[in-house]
């Protein structure tokens, strides 16, 4: 077993669950530029043999290509001599996941199955909207947290996701948008989300980003990148069921939108339907909230609620989480979303009249909290739909 390999723990619910560190080498010896730093490309250069002064150079030019230009070929890099293009053709490469199947919804919403080139299987969905497409990118194969409502809970972790595959969710959604600047227009990197499809990014696929910290904050770097990727932090969301010890430095060293899973604002219930507040409770994560780096009211925290009937959803539970946000002065939205089912699922969507009643009662209080509309469902890609056969195909393995 290699050092990528050797087992790890990442926090469970109560013990940690050992997983596998990272993938199996590739099966080509080559080494993934996509989700390398600027200057970790430079060293990959130089220890591949080329000069200082020339790795400098090309890794400039190779990062242009890679995230301006999404250029995957060596030999279409126009400004690299055609001599040395085999030579990193050789050593190097530029990947994306691979696509297993990409489906439409009625609706227009996208899925796709994605697999890592080590064979473990995810999804990623992106869902249009009139004023923009929101992107929702995985952070694991699978989670640890089993939250009961949620169909990829019922899957085990198989592993986190590498930095190369969080950010080349978005560069395959840029592929399969066509959405990669025309030669000549590319000067001004800041993508612009006027006239794009691709405007906004949500990890809110599968798995619990802040349990894969590292990887996450690597890879939404390059997204942030102004020379990369270049999509602004304030079109950025990380969504967390409430991994409190790691808020503050997903503020400080992350800086996008947080949304907090807070699904019950009573701990009986919140211990079971997100058993992580066995660990760390209500009050706790609201404390953790409050002190969010970058939170005021021009950019408020999303707390998240499914509404499950007659679990979370009664007109007394809608004015407890009134009091708590006003108790801990929170700068909060509130985002309703209807229970999302899958089979075999243990729970009810609350009624829609039931959903009207609870949003009035904190819209009432003067906080925003629309109800979100399901997108997907159809093809199983709406919130909490999101399950892949890996476990079954490595089991049978
Ligand atoms: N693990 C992170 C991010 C992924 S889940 C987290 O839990 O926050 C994205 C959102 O979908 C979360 O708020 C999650 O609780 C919610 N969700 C999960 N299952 C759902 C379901 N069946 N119906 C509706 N929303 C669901
Ligand atoms: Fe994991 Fe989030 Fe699903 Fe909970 S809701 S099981 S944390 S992906």
């Amino acid at each position: 077993m290699s050092a990528a390999t050797a087992l790890m723990p990442i926090p469970g619910l109560i013990d940690p669950v050992p997983v596998r560190r990272g993938p199996d080498p590739r099966a080509d010896g080559r080494t993934e530029l996509v989700g390398l730093s600027k200057d970790a490309i430079r060293a990959a250069l130089e220890a591949e043999g080329f000069e200082p002064r020339q790795a400098k150079l090309r890794s400039k030019q190779l990062w242009h290509w890679i995230y301006n230009r999404g250029v995957s070929d060596f030999s279409a890099m126009s400004d690299i001599a055609k001599a040395q293009q085999p030579r990193l053709a050789e050593r190097f490469a530029i990947s994306r996941p691979t696509v297993v199947e990409a489906q439409v919804s009625s609706d227009g919403t996208r899925k796709w199955l994605l697999r890592t080139h080590d064979g473990n299987d995810f999804e990623m969905v992106f869902i249009p909207d009139s004023d923009r497409g929101t992107l929702c990118v995985s952070s694991q194969v699978g989670c640890t947290l089993n939250c009961t409502f949620c169909h990829t809970g019922t899957m085990r972790l198989v592993r986190n996701l590498e930095p190369s595959e969080i950010v080349g969710q978005v560069m395959l959604a840029r592929d399969a948008l066509g959405e990669w600047p025309n030669p000549g227009e590319e000067s001004a990197s800041n993508y612009q989300s006027e006239g794009r499809l691709l405007t906004n990014i949500v990890m809110m696929g599968m798995g619990e980003p802040l349990y894969n910290f590292d990887n996450v904050r690597d890879a939404l770097k390059i997204v942030m990148d102004g020379d990369g990727l270049g999509l602004s932090k304030r079109r950025i969301t990380l969504s967390t069921s409430g991994v409190v010890p790691m808020m503050e430095r997903a503020g400080d060293e992350i800086g996008v939108n947080l949304a907090v899973s807070l699904h019950s604002v009573r701990k009986e219930i919140r211990d079971e339907i997100v058993p992580l507040n066995r660990k760390y409770g209500i009050e706790q994560l609201l404390e953790a909230c409050a002190a969010y780096p970058g939170a005021n009211n021009a950019r408020r925290i999303t707390f998240e609620y499914v509404m499950l009937k007659d679990k979370n959803d009664s007109d007394a539970d809608a004015r407890e989480l009134v009091r708590l946000i006003r108790k801990y002065k929170l700068p909060a939205k509130v985002n309703l979303i209807p229970f999302n089912p899958w089979p075999g699922a243990p729970y009810e969507c609350s009624s829609g009249e039931r959903i009207r009643a609870f949003s009035t009662i904190i819209f009432e209080a003067g906080i925003s909290a629309p109800v979100r509309t399901p997108r997907g469902r159809d093809i199983d890609a709406a919130c909490g739909q999101l399950k892949t056969a890996s476990e079954r195909k490595r089991k049978s393995a």
